[in-house]
């Protein structure tokens, strides 16, 4: 009899037990305490134009009641999205547990007014917490609101550029731009804030222009603010069309055989003709150092570095000129075509190259075709180049004054005989340096518009 009692009370407690079990795990359930998750894409700090918002709202467990967002601004409070979901099922098993939107956010269609604006994204969920309310995620997100482009305005008024050659933009910005420059067709040349001294907003621009330009290249100044609007600016650029030489290049077996073991590793998978290998040299490899040059503008310094006149190898001959049209023939036939884009200038074998102005070594090492190269950073994307030396005499990242000893002349490289081929970049591209080597020029269409920043610094001093 006792024993018959135990088990029917053992059972009803285990009965109870389950009872109350189903019912915690039921009130666990209804009453669950997890905030669905909102995920708002993108997220900028700017506002600067029209904008698709994509929302994601998801809540496992008892799926979304009510999804809401609003921009607030001072005591504005604009409801941009909002959607209720129905209970659907058991539990709300068959309701919506994961939720997209994509709705666009304008600013000039909102009514927005520049400065601050909070974005703010409301979710609850079917769980019977906060008195049946449900849990509520909310996602807050401070963006500026700002539509306005910046100024920019060139201060020169007539510019002549020559083809091949530099040109000096000098502009003013108003002082929400982040970046800005000048473009000449697709290329982009940065701006450099001008010299202490000069009012707010001035800038300094070196750019230049290609060689072989057929019709006149679109020229206009840029700038962009911190929240990415752009504006452009007028700029009279007159370009002067160049002739350039055209040189007839013979390629002999004997120089072949002179000038392809220097460039052994390079060729070391290639095979074929010795001027086949030649070839690769002049095509391939030329193309990878001038990316090499090329990268070397991310190093410069924004600051002037240069001052006057510009050196030049000492008792020297121009032995080739920038711009020169080479047409490389092997056997009476023609091979291959490059530009000459620096000077060739001989003296006496190993004779002293001296820094062409104040700067700073950004490269000092072999460089394909170019043989051991030095480059001189003169600040604001200007460079100089001295290729094919027998010996460097400087390392990167030291100073130089102009005249400094940089290295001795040589035939390292893709070089016939010893000679310097001396180069002048503007933001990583070469430029013809004989503008560089003449006062008058530099007078002209350098110092003159640098002069134009200072008097205008000056103006608003008094
Ligand atoms: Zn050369």
């Amino acid at each position: 009899m006792a024993k018959k009692r135990n088990i029917g009370l053992v059972s009803a407690v285990i009965s109870i037990l389950v009872v109350l079990g189903l019912l915690g795990w039921l009130f666990m359930t209804i009453f669950e305490s997890e905030k669905p998750q909102i995920q708002l894409v993108p997220l900028p700090d700017f506002f600067p134009e029209k904008q698709e918002v994509v929302l994601t709202v998801t809540d496992v467990k008892r799926g979304i009641r009510r999804v809401e967002a609003c921009v607030k601004q001072a005591d504005r409070k604009i409801t941009v999205f909002e959607k209720t979901f129905p209970f659907e099922g058991l539990l709300n098993r068959k309701g919506t547990h994961r939720f997209e939107a994509r709705f666009p956010m304008d600013p000039s269609g909102l009514n927005l007014g520049q400065g601050q604006v909070d974005l703010y994204v409301s979710a609850w969920d079917y769980s019977r917490r906060s008195g049946g309310d449900g849990n509520l995620a909310i996602v807050e997100h401070k963006m500026t609101v700002d539509t306005i482009p910046p100024a920019i305005r060139a201060l020169s008024s007539l510019n002549y550029v020559n083809a091949g050659g530099t040109g000096l933009a000098v502009y003013q910005t108003s002082s929400d731009a982040t970046l800005s420059g000048l473009f000449v067709n697709d290329m982009f040349f940065p701006g450099f804030p001008a010299a202490e001294g000069a009012e707010e907003g001035m800038h300094v621009c070196y750019f230049c222009i290609p060689l072989d330009v057929k019709k006149r290249p679109e020229i206009y100044l840029w700038a962009e603010d911190r929240a990415g609007n752009r504006s452009r600016g007028i700029y009279n650029g007159h370009i002067r069309q160049k002739r350039f030489r055209t040189d007839k290049m013979d390629i002999t077996d004997r120089f072949l055989e002179q000038i392809l073991p220097y460039f052994g590793s390079y060729l070391k998978d290639v095979t074929g003709r010795e001027i086949e290998k030649f070839l690769k040299i002049n095509q391939g490899l030329r193309r990878e150092n001038e990316l090499t040059f090329r990268d070397l503008r991310k190093e410069t310094s924004p600051k002037m570095l240069w001052e006057g006149d510009w050196l030049r190898l000492k008792n020297a001959a121009s032995m080739a000129r920038f711009g020169d049209r080479r047409l490389y023939y092997y056997n009476g036939e023609k091979v291959d075509e490059q530009t000459h884009m620096g000077v060739d200038l001989a003296s006496l074998a190993n004779s002293e190259v001296q820094a062409a102005n104040n700067g700073r070594v950004v490269y000092a090492e072999d460089l394909g075709i170019y043989g051991l190269t030095v480059v001189l950073d003169h600040g604001q994307g200007l460079a100089s180049t001295y290729s094919h030396l027998s010996k460097i005499s400087v390392q990167k990242g030291q100073e130089v004054k102009k005249g400094d000893i940089v290295g001795t002349t040589g035939q390292t490289g893709l070089a016939g005989g010893d000679h310097l081929h001396y180069g002048v970049m503007v933001n990583g591209l070469f430029v013809n340096p004989i503008e560089w080597w003449d006062s008058h020029w530099i007078q002209d269409n350098v110092i003159q518009k640098l002069d134009l920043l200072k008097k205008r610094g000056k103006a608003t001093d008094s």
